[in-house]
């Protein structure tokens, strides 16, 4: 079962009137107009029967939510695009025909609705069509379920995620105590089964990735980061010459994924929203702006094409640790960049990036980034970055890249896992350093600390990660 990130946010406050909502770049819904049609039609049937509506009180309590909701728990949806809008309009007409009955048929149509938005391809888009057509103690129902389903999913991260075949297990542990005694938790990745040395714990591919902005348009991939050697293998983007890709598969999952919306087109009749935000991009070294564009097409991407994963990209990002951003002129004009280029192509994206929101999503970024090594030859090397990303700089680096898993591994001055760009792409490997045992912590380093002192080592720890590290090299030289 999958909620919106769109819904769920809306359901936190139940401001379901006032939301600017609908964050839904939906292909389904553009490239289907019957689905549209036909739901039109089934509202101002349900219109005219809520005028009749009997104003009863109904006896449906909030237990029954409850039993409802466990009642569905287990049921499979279709997946099938075909599937879910015939389900969905059986949902919507049976859910229709039950409150025509009255007060007593509440619970049941309830649930009908409840089950219709679990299918339909925008369900904030339904919501506020639930909310203008059916009884009103249904919608408190229907809305009562979808805050408990939203509820049980948040509830559910810990147990599913990370996958099982990646061996290792998110864990709260002890990160220190507050002056006055309180116990402060954290939590951080720790080894399912036993680890020699050298052995790969697991691989992952980045959520979203981006080169340094000074290898862009090169020999660099702007897909997965490769460095292209032969440039006879180079994939130009047919429409710009901002970016290029190391092969056709991966100018294609960028063009899907996020590039087709934030191609600059290099055309003349096009206006500069997408260019502007590119050029911020290379002029400031800023790549965040441009990582937290990527991520939202991204995300409302995954949404779109509803691939029965529960939990998307912003599911993975709102869980982690995140520095505090204080608003200043550089913010407001990104946001005002990121809302320019987005606007007019998702709905209700200028609602959704508030400004507060974008301070939190740019404070997840700067904590969890880390430093992506794949060029080849060393003296592509880029100066270190002027933002904030774990790295130990083995070797040269050429991006940055935000992991799901991977944002969760603490970091140690000695650690006992390695970051890894073996196939000189963004996707990582954490490798045991030294023997891991089932059930330790597996740790990295956030930052190269050859050259400094202790003291200036926790110094950076701190300042950069709010961080005050436990490991042996620091507790042994207090
Ligand atoms: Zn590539
Ligand atoms: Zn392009
Ligand atoms: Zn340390």
């Amino acid at each position: 079962m999958k909620t919106s990130t769109i819904v769920a946010a809306t359901v936190g406050t139940l401001a379901i009137a006032t939301v600017g909502y609908a964050l839904y770049f939906d292909q389904k819904r553009r490239n289907d107009p019957d689905f549209r049609r036909k739901l039109k039609k089934d509202r101002k049937r349900a219109q005219k029967l809520a005028k009749d509506e009997d104003k009863k009180k109904t006896t449906q309590s909030a237990q029954s939510v409850e039993e409802a909701l466990a009642g569905i728990q287990d049921e499979e949806f279709p997946t099938s695009m075909e599937d879910r809008e015939k389900y969905c309009m059986e949902q919507l007409s049976a859910g229709e025909a039950l409150f025509t009955q009255g007060p007593e048929g509440y619970g049941l149509a309830a649930i009908c609705f409840f089950k219709a938005l679990k299918v339909y391809p925008a369900p904030a888009e339904l919501v506020m069509v639930y909310q203008k057509t059916i009884p009103g103690e249904v919608f408190s129902l229907v809305m009562g379920m979808l805050s408990k389903d939203v509820q049980s999913k948040q509830e559910k991260y810990y147990t599913v995620f990370p996958p099982k075949e990646m061996n290792v297990k998110i864990e709260e542990k002890p990160e220190g105590v507050t002056a006055d005694g309180q116990k402060v938790m954290r939590r951080g990745l720790v080894a399912a089964k036993d680890f020699a040395v050298g052995e790969t714990i697991y691989s992952e591919s980045p959520v979203i990735s981006a080169l340094d902005p000074s290898l862009e348009g090169k020999d660099f991939c702007h897909y997965c980061l490769k460095q292209i050697q032969n440039a006879s293998t180079k994939v130009a983007c047919p429409s710009c010459t901002q970016v290029v890709y190391c092969s056709e598969t991966c100018q294609k999952s960028a063009g899907v994924e996020f590039h087709d919306v934030l191609c600059t087109k290099d055309t003349d009749e096009v206006d500069g929203a997408e260019r502007n935000l590119a050029e911020y991009t290379k002029n400031s070294r800023n790549k965040v702006v441009q990582m937290l564009a990527k991520f939202l097409v991204k995300m409302v991407y995954e949404e779109s094409v509803n691939s029965g994963v529960e939990y998307n990209a912003f599911d993975h990002m709102e869980r982690l640790r995140y520095l505090e951003v204080a608003s200043s002129p550089t913010e407001e004009k990104e946001i005002e960049l990121l809302r320019n280029a987005l606007g007019s192509k998702i709905p209700g994206i200028d609602e959704f990036i508030t400004e507060e929101r974008y301070l939190v999503m740019k404070g997840r970024l700067l904590y969890n980034l880390y430093g992506i090594s794949t060029a080849k030859d060393p003296n592509r090397a880029v100066e270190s970055s002027p933002e904030r990303e774990r790295s130990v700089r083995d070797g040269p680096i050429s991006g940055a890249g935000f992991y799901r898993v991977t944002s969760y591994a603490w970091h140690s001055c000695e650690p006992n896992g390695k970051l890894d760009f073996a196939e000189g792409t963004n996707k990582v490997s954490l490798v045991a350093q030294r023997e891991i045992k089932a059930g330790e912590e597996i740790l990295v380093g956030y930052i190269k600390h050859d050259d400094l002192s202790t003291e200036e080592r926790r110094l950076e720890l701190f300042t950069k990660y709010r961080l005050r590290c436990m490991c042996p090299l620091c507790e042994t030289t207090d």
